[in-house]
């Protein structure tokens, strides 16, 4: 059985007091239980603080990006060093945001996701299509070249502990889900073509999540689908109150 793992994606959001807050409520309501994984991943600056404050809880701190490299001239860059070192445990790669304003590549999403586990750190690595591309029928073709240029090269233990987010690009922060039925459709996809460069017993671990406008209302009907381990939500995750019964949603 694959744990449900609920991340929240703040993006550029929340000033240090504020995620102090949020983090406090979640961590003394404890939403999660057996089988069930909850990971804040909040901008850099909050990382160090909050990490601290989820010592001995069952909440996760989590990076929204990373440079690939250990450390050298890249000013401005983050590196999976530092956020091991502060204890950090997820990063998530590869979101269509980083995809789209900051020319990340399925060649850069490969780096970094094998930087990642160098440095003890699990990748959520983001893949999704956009409307165009889902109304010319190119999803699953597309999803399938992200998945295997994204994983390339990595052992089958490392695939197996890879967190898989599919989120497709026109259903983020629009209000637009997937349908349940869509989204474990695609999702049971790259399940298949994780099976095929790996093994059934690889690919039966993996957790794949799916994102895209997922909140409370919808959260359940989308955890009940065979291939969907979890959620990687955004607007949904900025209120501790919601993102609690996003969690609670996991059991
Ligand atoms: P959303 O964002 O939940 O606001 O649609 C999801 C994401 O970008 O990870």
């Amino acid at each position: 059985m694959r744990n449900k793992v609920i991340a929240g994606n703040w993006k550029m959001n929340k000033v240090l007091s504020e995620a102090e807050k949020f983090v406090q409520e979640v961590v003394d309501k404890d939403p999660t239980g057996q089988g069930v994984e909850a990971i804040v991943c909040a901008p850099f600056p909050f990382l160090a603080p909050l990490v601290e404050q989820t010592k001995g809880t069952s909440v996760k701190i989590g990076a929204q990006n990373m440079h690939y490299a250990k450390n050298g001239a890249f000013t401005g860059e983050v590196s999976p060093v530092m956020l091991k070192d502060l204890g950090v445990t997820h990063v998530v790669i590869g979101h269509s945001e980083r995809r789209e304003y900051f020319a990340e590549t399925d060649e850069t999403v490969n780096k970094k996701a094998h930087a990642a586990f160098e440095h003890d750190l699990t990748p959520i690595v983001c893949v999704g299509e956009t409307l165009d591309q889902r109304e010319a029928n190119e999803t699953m073709n597309h999803i399938e070249t992200q998945v295997r240029e994204g994983l390339k090269d990595l052992t089958d233990a490392q695939i197996a502990e890879t967190i898989v987010a599919y989120e497709p690009i026109w259903a983020i922060g629009t209000g637009k889900t997937a349908s349940s039925s869509d989204a474990n459709e695609v999702c049971g996809h790259i399940r298949n073509v994780i099976e095929k460069m790996t093994s059934t017993e690889t690919a039966n671990q993996v957790v794949i999540q799916y994102g895209g406008s997922v909140k409370p209302a919808n959260v359940d009907e989308l955890l009940t689908q065979s291939d969907i381990d979890g959620a990687l939500v955004g607007g949904a995750s900025l209120e501790a109150e919601s993102f609690i019964q996003l969690v609670e949603a996991g059991k």
